[in-house]
């Protein structure tokens, strides 16, 4: 596969629609082979950064450059980009094959060379067998594997992916995820992904860029993102997270390290509103007496140990550690 993987650089990119400001200045490297996710609530700007990077939407300002070349004004099938749709739109009329040799057969590769070259690109997504049916004879993760072959069969530098798992169940999304880092890795090209859930970008991404009302919040691994948020923003989308207000400050403390102080422990007073039984754990919300909202995670080994129902009060503790601190 004579992939040539790239670095993507967006250099203080911005989107308007009239008066709209959809993406605000984005600046951001993603260095060559990264497997990097898009993320943020519907409406934060992710699609239209996507879709400028594609060259689906003119930029209003700023520099999109894919290796050394900025490439705002060269069209989608210059820029060395491939794009795939959260709906794959495929032909429904063309078989397997002729999908994923259309974008060939629009460059003006020859027949014969371009199904050897489809049927390469099938192979490899272990599509193999079903060259000769059509989309609607397929389940959904195989129109995705077919999508994902045709995306990839003009040798992308990088590949965006639009929502790509919306459209499956929640089993055949797990599988299907699974399946986009492994041909990531074994293309060793960048791929981004758009993604408003959370839970799927700590699952694929090496590079996790949370987005918010046309800006980016942070950027990190998912594990910087998750364990360390710079904001409330942050913080309150990956979840997990309370934020909690102390001496003026705001900080983010885990679900998870919150703990049921023990009579005579110190801690804070707070006042148990719910108890949710949740199999592995068992979620406890309460008041604190400042009116803070706090969420503690407990096993449910450590929460039958000494149980609490709603109305009880009990006294909150968490290891100074545990406690970050998030920008205003
Ligand atoms: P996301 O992908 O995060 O949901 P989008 O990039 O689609 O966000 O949209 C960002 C903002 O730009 C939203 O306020 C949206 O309504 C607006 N927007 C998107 N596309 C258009 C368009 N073609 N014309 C006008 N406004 C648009």
């Amino acid at each position: 596969m004579p992939n040539e993987a790239a670095d993507l650089e967006l250099a203080a990119v911005t989107k308007a629609y009239g008066e709209t400001i959809a993406v605000d200045r984005v600046s951001l490297k993603i260095p060559a082979g990264t497997y990097c996710c898009l993320l943020g609530p519907s409406g934060c700007g992710k699609s239209s950064t996507l879709r400028m990077i594609a060259g689906h939407e003119f930029i209003s300002d700023g520099d999109v450059v894919i290796g050394n070349q900025v490439v705002n004004d060269l069209p989608p099938a210059k820029r060395g980009t491939a794009m795939m749709f959260q709906n794959y739109a495929l032909f429904p009329h063309l078989d397997v094959r002729d999908n994923v040799a259309f974008s060939l057969k629009m460059a003006g590769v020859g027949k014969a060379e371009r199904r050897q070259r489809a049927d390469e690109l099938l192979d490899l997504v272990d599509m193999a067998k079903y060259g000769d049916r059509l989309p609607s004879q397929l389940s959904g993760g195989q129109q995705q594997r077919v999508a994902l072959a045709r995306a990839l069969v003009t040798n992308p530098t990088v590949l965006l992916l639009d929502e790509p798992l919306s459209a499956l169940d929640p089993f055949l999304r797990i599988r299907m995820r699974a399946e986009l880092k492994r041909y990531q890795r074994e293309f060793g090209i960048s791929f981004v992904h758009v993604t408003h859930s959370q839970e799927e970008a700590m699952a694929l991404a090496d590079m996790v860029v949370v987005m918010n009302d046309g800006r980016i919040e942070q950027v990190g691994s998912p594990r910087e993102v998750f364990n360390a948020p710079k904001t409330v923003f942050v913080a309150k989308f990956m979840g997990g997270h309370n934020v909690v207000p102390e001496g003026g400050k705001s900080y983010a403390v885990r679900a998870d390290r919150i703990r049921l102080a023990q009579p005579g422990e110190a801690g804070t007073e707070a006042k148990v509103t719910d108890v949710e039984y949740q199999g592995m754990t068992v979620h406890v919300a309460m008041t604190r007496k400042d009116g803070t909202d706090l969420i503690a995670t407990l096993p449910e080994s450590e929460f039958d140990r000494s149980p609490v129902a709603a109305g009880d009060t009990v006294s909150v503790a968490w290891q100074p550690a545990d406690r970050h601190e998030l920008a205003a």
